[in-house]
């Protein structure tokens, strides 16, 4: 994660919005949940973005652009969620699914 102030006022700290800390009778933290992704910068209050989502989401647009793009993918099997490396075929080695490459 690498969080950026959207206004770029050079603060360093920021708040998560809207998650759930889940503790046990002792107070001690068990886990989080983000029930709505969203940071605001502390030091001037403008929202943040986490700038380590953004090569995830540039990739994901890369691949939606084309089949003709990938020659080679690794893909989980949308019925039984087996890494599946496609490329020459189509569908699941494990359970005989098609797969769609995006
Ligand atoms: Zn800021
Ligand atoms: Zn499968």
């Amino acid at each position: 994660m690498q969080l950026a102030c959207s206004r770029s006022c050079g603060g360093s700290l920021y708040r998560a919005l809207f998650a759930e800390v889940d503790l046990d009778a002792d107070g001690v933290y068990q886990d989080h949940r983000v029930a709505q992704p969203g940071y605001i910068c502390l030091n001037c209050g403008a929202p943040a973005f986490d700038l380590g989502l953004v090569p995830a989401e540039m990739e994901a647009e890369a691949a939606a652009e084309g089949p003709t793009f990938i020659e080679k993918a690794d893909i989980l099997c949308p019925v039984c969620e087996t890494l599946v490396q496609v490329g020459d075929e189509m569908e699941c080695p494990n359970c005989g699914a098609p797969l769609e490459v995006a």
